[in-house]
């Protein structure tokens, strides 16, 4: 048998990670009758994520403190043969959560504006008619029927439900790999480049509390091997007992379209992951809010329609859509450079101080462009000789 409340919410948003929780939230915050189904029985528990969030970021969106564990004030990056470059601003840039703790506090903050959070409960379908959208879902072994005027989906990196709905998926997906470990003589974040690391991309060590580290990388395919390959190789001699290593995959690149009649996909649902990192949360974030303002002027015109919500699109991909195919573009070039030509590139920063100076400049934790451009241009002066 299936329950039907016969109640019309406003909003219904599917999944309680930290977007879902704060785009509920806002939307709650903004006055609309809200309601946010979550298939687990605790947020936050077991997820696979660093948890860096950039400072900035952290203080625009008023993000939990207390969930903070540590800051990085410095990064190190490793060339292949071991060259290195030294990131040191004399400021904070980023903190790094215990994303248990994080996306708690979030959904607490939503339960406060006033959402309706319901755990355990498992979106099983969802069907967009002409004046509402319908959505069943599954609590211990009962179906439930809900409606609302719009629905938001925000399920991270599941798509189960994207085609019901007419969305794609990502055009692609990256592997993220990660333990939690002890690590000898870490005094700052460490970043390692190389083909025998992660072809075209990056391993990290990211200081946690005394000694404790989470270590990972990225990359296209093969994750678990060469994290395990980077522990006992790479940090052969700093690592002890090495831990079950644990994967999960994160969108790159954003699905084709992310708003129609009634609905919308926000966080890693709509792709909306920094492309060079495989960052989330804070685009997620910026995209969130970006559709509070969107969805606030649909319902004040009385216009839910592909028409209306397709602002949210144009909006969002007007912010974010060049980070995100720049980020694509450097991550390609990087692919295509060998390990020598990577040495060479640390080693001629390495000995211009002015150089590292500029490239310095154009930092900015959560917007890549600039340096890439910057490092590109560097690359073509490089390659001219
Ligand atoms: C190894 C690794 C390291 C990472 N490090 C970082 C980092 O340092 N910084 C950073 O910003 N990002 C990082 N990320 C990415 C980041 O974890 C994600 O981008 C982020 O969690 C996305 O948030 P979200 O709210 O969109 O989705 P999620 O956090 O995935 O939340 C989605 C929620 O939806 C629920 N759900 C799904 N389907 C349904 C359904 N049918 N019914 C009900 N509920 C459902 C899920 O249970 C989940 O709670 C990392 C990822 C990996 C793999």
């Amino acid at each position: 048998m299936v329950r039907d409340e016969g109640i019309m919410f406003d909003v219904i948003v599917v999944g309680a990670g930290p977007v879902g929780s704060f785009t509920a939230g806002r939307l709650a915050e903004e006055g609309l009758e809200v309601v946010l189904l979550e298939e687990d029985e605790k947020v936050g528990r077991d997820v696979i994520c660093t948890g860096i969030i950039g400072k900035e970021a952290f203080d625009r969106f008023d993000l939990p403190k207390a969930a903070i564990i540590s800051s990085i004030k410095s990064v190190c990056f490793f060339s292949p043969s071991y060259f290195t470059i030294d990131y040191k601003p004399s400021r904070i840039l980023a903190y790094v959560v215990d994303r248990d703790l994080f996306d708690e506090e979030i959904l607490r903050g939503a339960i406060e504006a006033g959402v309706d959070v319901r755990l355990r409960n498992k979106v099983l379908s969802i069907e967009i008619n002409k004046d509402f959208g319908e959505v069943q879902s599954e609590k211990e072994g009962s179906l439930e029927k809900i409606r609302g005027r719009v629905v938001v989906l925000a399920t991270g990196v599941s798509y189960k439900l994207h085609k019901q709905v007419g969305f794609s998926h990502p055009p692609a997906f990256l592997q993220g790999t990660q333990v939690e470990i002890k690590v000898k003589d870490l005094r700052e974040t460490e970043i390692y480049l190389g083909s025998h690391i992660s072809p075209g991309s990056f391993a990290w060590i990211v200081p946690l509390r005394n000694s404790q580290a989470r270590v990972g990388t990225l990359t296209r395919n093969r994750g678990a091997s060469y994290l395990g390959h980077f522990l006992k190789e790479t940090l052969e001699g700093r690592v002890e007992g090495i831990p079950k290593v644990l994967l999960k995959h994160i969108a790159y690149g954003p699905i084709s379209r992310s708003a129609k009649d009634r609905v919308l996909a926000v966080g890693e649902a709509a792709g909306q992951v920094k492309t060079t990192t495989g960052g989330g949360i804070i685009y997620g974030l910026i995209c969130s809010e970006i559709a509070t303002q969107v969805l606030k002027r649909a319902f004040r015109k009385g216009d839910l329609s592909y028409r209306q919500l397709s602002e949210y699109e144009r909006l969002w991909k007007s912010k974010l859509g060049k980070e995100l195919r720049m980020g694509k573009l450097a991550r390609k070039i990087l692919g295509r450079l060998t390990d020598k030509q990577i040495d060479r590139i640390f080693k001629f920063v390495g000995e211009r101080p002015k150089v590292k100076e500029l490239m310095e400049k154009e930092v900015e934790f959560d917007y890549h462009s600039g340096l890439i451009s910057f490092g590109l241009r560097l690359l073509k002066g490089f390659i001219r000789g």
